[in-house]
């Protein structure tokens, strides 16, 4: 069966009949006014895709439903006297708001015109929908370019003097019907059709393919859906919400689709047909005013909202009209909403008893909490805004106006920051909006285009802001305060609707309250830890603000950069003799214990792991080139000698120092081994900073973690000397900090020999920046600019394995090493802090590996508690499906 009557579907048959065709007809189950109609499933529209022609009985199937229609409506298609017109509309199983195509007043024609002028007793209402029919059809189904149909509207309009395509009475109307005709007949070189049922057929086969036209193309990409989906097409009476002052139509939100709050929320246009509202033509009123305007229709909406959400469990998106009074429900889904609405819904969802934590936690995605830490505009800035809109979609962009789409579509590909500015966008700016920072529209409601769309995106947007003037052939815009031409620089604010010149100060995120509450659930459902990588106060700080159980990754050598430490570090590796290098060490040594001292205040109570220093000496040195060009110059202006001779000294060392293959080189636990006192100096920094602090009263947990191990016999010989060091500085110091010595898992023989390393190792953590570049042999530096987007266009491989684990490959060392580490040290503890520990399906991959914590940049940690979560609950899931 390709056709269904509304009656005959509902929501689990969304593959089929798409998300709009399965809510209608759920709808209907539940009594709702919606108006009778059929939908074509997806599978029809997959066989026409393959073969461009329709399956073998598929007419005949659509038309025996549509004679259902006509007993249910009373109406006839292709009736002189009682004409059924029905709307043609897409619904792909996943919701692409606009990106495909739909024809409204389907049905009409020379002859059914009549019937519908002696139905309504409104000449101007039927001449009115015919010539948007022809228009409709002529773009959508004929190919005829669009701008066509309005120039000859605007041509009319200018003749007779007026503005708006309301004064136009009927009489002109039918004029532009004829011109309208005349105009398919010459693009097309054939009459218009007239049969109904030949225009139904015809505009089905359009909306088939629709599916693969451009900007449906380009938004599935995007939003990663697959081709393979095709789209239903519903087939549907038409109710007109323009037929007079008691008609209206508009697009409703069961709570505020920005927010979240619990308030109801909409635009409607009175007197006007539903795709006014969407495409943003005219600026529509807030739903509110409905209550005055129509106070029996509201009331009804409200109620009809209530048990929609009710039913499905969701915020709802619900299109109606309203025909003189009487109101229709068009569609209805689980609406579009921002990263912070999804969050306080669902939240709100848990409180009102509708879904469980569990629901909740599932229907978050990673996506949603990476948006949240969007930045926002400092709010310390004083903002002097040019102009104001409504605040589409939230957090702060900055970048260059644009106002042609192809144009922002291609700057956006080159890496630069765009800010679209378009009059209004649709579905053919979809190409342009991804490229942009964000969006500024001049027309339209909070549910137009521009809205819905940058929402869905997590794309900062402001539309309607009709405090500018744009001049499309001058590239400029324009407020009372000043004019803004291509190429200048703004930022918009999604949060407030503002608009500025320039680039202004933003700030670090922070978790709503929603947020946090859910994050908590989710701690209580995971199993696996969450930690930071973190190297500063700062970084520990926001680790901290954002969840994290500890540090799992203190990279030393980002101190060792700061600029007041550069030159002692250099005096240290220019150092000809060992107490040179040791005066220079100790002059270090109070720098780092300060450094460690910070980090351990803000993290008291919670575990720090530092990693012991990890670089090759020679990158605290100047380049190469840049020395030899000194000194030549020095030379050349004869500069003091002293000057010269420490300049030489260091090219001196450089050469010395310089490896073929620095990553494979002199570095991490290999320099230790070579230099012990640079780990004796830190070791007794961060055991000094340990106990005055625990003098203090503040717990610390240190980890000390050893890097670049590949031999057993490495971690025991530099283990003996953290020993060491760490206990004679407690004895100075008569201290007892407690500590555990570890080491990363980066190098493919630490994983194939984890057994044995595991019996010097308190725990794992696995490297897996390193680690990746190992396994593959390829340049952590290198691979990603030169060779791996081929490889990925190519699908050598899936996806970037700098960014996404290599389960494959990568993932089976680590396995390996979990399985025999735990083997040779069953207290072992792991984690993972290479950049994987915050890509979510890598943290579900080291959830299901059992290991004990990720460890992941702090801006990341919120995702990684949600996906913890998460795998917990899919593990739950599938045991208990186990056990049935
Ligand atoms: C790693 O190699 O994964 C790691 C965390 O260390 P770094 O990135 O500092 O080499
Ligand atoms: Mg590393």
């Amino acid at each position: 069966m390709y056709v269904y009557s509304f009656e005959e579907g509902n929501t689990k048959l969304r593959n089929l009949l798409g998300g709009k065709g399965a809510d209608l007809a759920e709808m209907v189950s539940l009594g709702l006014p919606v108006p009778p109609g059929i939908t074509i499933t997806t599978e029809a529209c997959n066989y026409y895709s393959a073969h461009l022609e329709y399956p073998n009985g598929l007419e005949e199937e659509i038309l025996s439903k549509v004679r259902l229609v006509e007993a249910k409506t009373g109406k006839g298609f292709g009736s002189t006297e009682n004409p059924l017109l029905v709307s043609v509309r897409s619904g792909a199983p996943i919701s692409m708001p606009g990106m495909m195509d739909t024809v409204l007043n389907l049905g009409l024609n020379d002859t059914t015109v009549q019937g519908l002028i002696r139905q309504t007793q409104d000449e101007r209402f039927a001449y009115d929908a015919y010539r948007r029919f022809i228009q409709m059809f002529g773009k959508v189904v004929l190919g005829v370019e669009g701008n066509a149909f309005e120039e000859i509207l605007t041509k009319y309009k200018a003749s007779l003097n007026v503005k708006t395509d309301a004064e136009l009475d009927s009489r002109s109307l039918l004029t532009i019907v004829r011109d309208f005709k005349e105009l398919v007949k010459q693009n097309t070189g054939k009459a218009f059709p007239e049969a109904p049922i030949d225009q139904l057929m015809k505009a089905v086969a359009a909306v088939f393919r629709s599916w693969n036209g451009r900007r449906a193309i380009v938004y599935r990409q995007a939003n990663k859906i697959p081709d393979s989906l095709g789209t239903a097409v519903n087939i549907q009476t038409m109710v007109f919400g323009n037929k007079g002052p008691d008609s209206a139509t508009g697009v409703c939100f069961t709570r505020n689709p920005s927010t979240g709050e619990p308030t109801f929320f909409g635009e409607y246009l009175t007197n006007a047909q539903g795709e006014d509202v969407v495409a943003g033509i005219r600026t529509p009123k807030p739903i509110a005013e409905l209550q005055d305007e129509m106070p029996e229709a509201y009331r009804q909406l409200r109620g009809v909202c209530k048990l929609l959400e009710e039913h499905f469990k969701d915020m709802q998106d619900i299109e109606f009209t309203i025909e003189k009074g009487r109101l229709f429900l068009l569609q209805t889904r689980s609406g579009k909403r921002t990263a912070t609405a999804t969050l306080r819904v669902v939240v709100d969802l848990v409180k009102e008893g509708r879904i469980t934590r569990e629901e909740a936690l599932m229907r978050v995605q990673p996506s949603h909490l990476e948006q949240l830490v969007h930045r926002q505009i400092d709010p310390a800035y004083e903002t002097r805004p040019i102009a104001t809109g409504l605040p589409a979609s939230p957090g702060a962009a900055t970048g260059r106006v644009i106002f042609d789409t192809d144009e922002a579509h291609r700057l956006g590909a080159e890496g630069q920051n765009v800010i679209l500015v378009r009059e209004e966008t649709t579905p053919e700016d979809i190409h342009g909006m991804i490229a942009a920072r964000g969006v500024l529209t001049s027309r339209g409601g909070m549910t137009s285009h521009a809205a819905v769309v940058a929402r869905g995106m997590g794309k900062p947007a402001v539309v309607g802001c009709e405090q500018i003037k744009i001049d499309p052939t001058a590239e400029t815009f324009s407020t009372r305060k000043s004019t803004v031409k291509k190429n200048d620089v703004i930022t918009i604010d999604g949060t407030t609707g503002n608009v500025l010149l320039g680039e202004v100060p933003t700030v670090e995120p922070k978790l709503s309250g929603a947020a946090q509450e859910l994050l908590g659930w989710a701690d209580d459902v995971r199993r696996l830890g969450v930690r930071a990588n973190a190297d500063t106060p700062e970084g520990a700080e926001t680790a901290r603000q954002f969840g994290a159980g500890g540090i799992g990754l203190c990279r030393t050598e980002r101190m060792f950069n700061a600029q007041d430490r550069l030159p002692i570090v250099q005096e240290m590796i220019l150092s000809a003799t060992d107490s040179e290098r040791a005066a220079a060490l100790a002059k270090l040594r109070p720098l780092q214990k300060d450094d460690f001292k910070e980090i351990f205040r803000r993290m008291h109570d919670l575990p720090v792991t530092i990693r012991l220093l990890d670089l090759p000496l020679h990158e605290f040195l100047p380049k190469y080139d840049e020395l030899i060009e000194e000194v030549s110059s020095l030379k050349a202006t004869g500069a003091s000698s002293s000057l010269l001779d420490s300049k030489e000294r260091m090219l001196k060392k450089v050469i010395t120092l310089a490896e073929h293959n620095p990553m494979l080189g002199h570095r991490g636990c290999r320099l230790a081994i070579s230099h012990p006192e640079i780990y004796e100096m830190q070791v007794g920094a961060i055991f000094e900073a340990a106990s005055e602090l625990l003098k203090e009263g503040v717990y610390v947990h240190v980890e000390i973690m050893l890097p670049l191990v590949g031999e057993a016999n490495e971690i025991r010989f530099l283990r003996e000397r953290v020993v060491e060091t760490a206990t004679k500085v407690m004895e100075n110091m008569g201290s007892k900090v407690e500590y555990r010595v570890g080491t990363m898992i980066e190098v493919p023989r630490a994983a194939l020999t984890a057994e044995e390393i595991a019996t010097y190792a308190d725990f794992f953590s696995f490297g897996t920046n390193d680690l990746t570049q190992a396994t593959f042999a390829f340049s952590r530096d290198d691979a990603e600019a030169k060779f791996l987007k081929d490889y990925i266009d190519h699908r050598i491989l899936p996806s970037d394995p700098f960014e996404v684990l290599d389960q494959k490959g990568v993932g089976k060392l680590m396995r390996l090493a979990v399985e025999a580490g735990r083997q040779g040290n069953p207290q072992l503890r792991v984690g993972i802090c290479g950049e994987h520990g915050g890509e979510p399906s890598s943290v579900e991959f080291c959830h299901r590996l059992r290991l004990d914590y990720v460890s992941c940049s702090p801006y990341r940690v919120p995702v990684a508690r949600l996906v913890a979560a998460q795998s917990a609950a899919r593990e739950k899931t599938v045991k208990q499906q186990e056990n049935q």
